[in-house]
């Protein structure tokens, strides 16, 4: 069992119509519900609980944390930011998606600035697998598309991703590198694009296949702690 906790500032849903009618229940839910039981144990968290629902406790039960974040990630506490990187840099997996590009998180844990193009024309969104060898892959198409959703455009304002996975292409012209895993001490983490608040991008099948395959490889692999500092030696040594 994988444990999963599914963080949301949820601020869209409360304050707006049009996107109360796509996630009536918060944009958590429907993620949590797209990752399913099928080998995770699944909880949610929000921003206006205490401490953020991100207690010690709730991290130190996480195995890998997804975050969906926007016009809210000013009002995300430094202290649980440094929290959740301790975590990270622990083990802990980080699953970033859509506009979480520019939580104090992610940009903490990039060390760039993480802007990029945008455009909201209701625009078909075609996503491209550029490492189909990935386990993040698995089982997806050699491209699928979303028929509406928020453009993204590069430049992307990120380090070189370790691996890049998914590319998107936009009805109007740009592109985007869509899915990047990055590694940070211990911990693994996934950027994946789409999930516009006001688009059922996180009901999409492939989506949440993406999803459910990137909350596994980013899972903590369990080796042991390094050990850095002064080290005496492990053999004599005679020379
Ligand atoms: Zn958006």
């Amino acid at each position: 069992m994988i444990k999963v906790t599914v963080w949301n500032e949820f601020l869209h849903e409360k304050q707006h119509e049009e996107v109360r009618k796509v996630y009536p229940d918060g944009i958590h839910k429907a993620i949590a519900d797209g990752i399913g039981t099928d080998g995770f144990q699944v909880k949610t968290a929000t921003l206006d609980q205490p401490e953020h629902g991100l207690t010690d406790e709730v991290l130190a039960a996480t195995d890998v944390l997804v975050w969906w974040g926007h016009m809210g990630h000013h009002l995300v506490d430094d202290a649980i930011v440094e929290r959740v990187h301790a975590r990270v840099m622990e083990g802990m997996g980080l699953i970033v998606l859509h506009s979480g590009h520019f939580s104090k998180i992610f940009k903490k844990l990039m060390g760039t600035g993480c802007d990029l193009k945008w455009r909201e024309a209701n625009e078909k969104e075609r996503i491209w697998t550029v490492n189909p060898a990935h386990p993040i892959a698995s089982g997806l198409p050699e491209y699928f598309e979303l028929p509406h959703e928020e453009m993204y455009g590069e430049h992307f304002d990120i380090p070189a991703p370790d691996e890049l996975v998914f590319i998107s292409w936009f009805e109007g012209g740009e592109v985007f590198r869509s899915g990047c895993t990055f590694h940070r001490g211990q911990g693994k983490i996934f950027y994946f694009r789409p999930g516009h608040e006001t688009f059922p991008t996180y009901y999409d099948e492939n989506v949440r296949k993406v999803i459910r395959n990137g909350v596994r490889w980013a899972a903590p692999s369990g080796a042991a702690k390094p050990v850095r500092g002064n080290h005496k030696p492990l053999e004599e040594i005679r020379s």
